[in-house]
């Protein structure tokens, strides 16, 4: 198995102030892991290009990027509280959103069997005119409508596994069957959407999933979940490409949440996705890096990933993780969910 990694040095090329969690550091630190492995044959790194306007546009207002780049020429405003619009911000987030695309594309031209997109800023938070928690263009959307419109791809099936809840992503899909949006995220946490009943609307009805986890949930959690709902939908589904919002943040030592995952969880998903992917839609796996602000968690999580898509060994574990025990709360969660998402997806009655 061959794996791409999207990296490009201008993803450091900007600051969202002194103390911001979402730093340049985390994305040369998880560099320094993998670079070992560009001697190998299982992992090629990958140069991203520039969004075009028409690839934002697919996803995004024409106002909302026009003052995204209005912002961006002088860099002194906000967007929310949390998200300053730095000086020259917008180049570096269609570069951003370039790196994801270049993923998604090298995977549908067959160059590399799966991608990982080793980028910044995040997207899953930015929806069709809005922006926030550290993103300004949803870079996991656009690279969807890309492969939709250039490849010709049609059905797709996002695992957004981010400690966040990727409110912008659902808000694009939220009434669209042919992208599966599922998320398992801590509630209750920023940005406060999420919750069990929110499955899609209209046409997109059963097409969304949200499996909030309470404080102190941990790898064994999220893996029943991926095994018991996301593995029966995402078979049922057949989607063309399985996408991951791969954030690192549900990391046990991670400063902004308190999920308790293990950097072998993010091995395990990686393997499970990638298995899924092998039966499904031809190994087809686009991962497109959001949060983690442990720089631990976020450098060994995404080395676990890039190792599991490869189908090679190695995680490192930088400190021992809590227990990974499977919570009664995550079990029953899990059976509420099966009963409400049954009604669209067969394969889950019963079980
Ligand atoms: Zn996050």
């Amino acid at each position: 198995m061959r794996v791409g990694v999207v990296f490009s040095e201008r993803y450091l090329e900007y600051d969202l102030g002194f103390g911001h969690p979402e730093r340049p550091q985390r994305l040369r630190s998880a560099l320094r892991v993998l670079e070992p492995y560009f001697d190998r044959p299982e992992v090629v790194l990958l140069e991203p290009f520039m969004a075009s306007e028409e690839d934002l546009l697919r996803v995004h207002a024409s106002s909302y990027v026009k003052m995204i780049r209005g912002m961006s020429v002088h860099g002194t405003a906000y967007l929310t509280a949390d998200t300053p619009v730095p000086k020259g911000v917008y180049e570096i987030a269609r570069l951003s959103a370039g790196g994801a695309i270049k993923a998604g594309d090298a995977v549908a031209k067959g160059e590399v069997d799966r991608a990982f997109a080793l980028i910044r800023p995040p997207g899953h938070h930015a929806g069709r005119d809005y922006g926030g928690g550290f993103c300004y263009f949803n870079n996991i959307a656009i690279m969807i409508e890309y492969l939709r419109s250039v490849h010709g791809f049609k059905r797709f099936a996002i695992l957004d596994w981010d400690v966040h809840h990727g409110n912008g992503t659902q808000d694009i899909y939220y009434e669209d069957p042919t992208v599966l949006y599922f998320s398992t995220h801590q509630y209750p946490l920023y940005p406060g959407t999420g919750m069990l009943d929110e499955i899609g609307r209209g046409e997109g009805e059963g097409y969304n999933v949200d499996v909030p986890l309470p404080p102190g949930s941990t790898g064994a959690d999220f893996l029943y979940v991926v095994n018991q709902l996301f593995a029966p939908i995402v078979r049922e589904f057949r989607p063309d490409a399985i996408c991951v919002s791969a954030g690192y943040d549900a990391y046990f030592r991670d400063p902004l949440a308190s999920l308790r995952f293990a950097i072998r969880t993010y091995a395990e998903a990686g393997r499970l996705v990638a298995s899924l992917a092998d039966e499904l839609c031809g190994g087809r796996v686009v991962v497109v890096l959001e949060g983690g602000y442990d720089l631990d968690g976020v450098s060994k999580g995404v080395l676990a990933t890039v190792l599991a898509l490869a189908g090679l060994d190695g995680v490192e574990e930088p400190y021992r993780p809590p227990e990974q025990k499977l919570s009664d709360v995550v079990v029953e969660r899990v059976s509420r969910l099966k009963k409400i998402l049954s009604k669209y997806w067969g394969g889950l009655a019963g079980g």
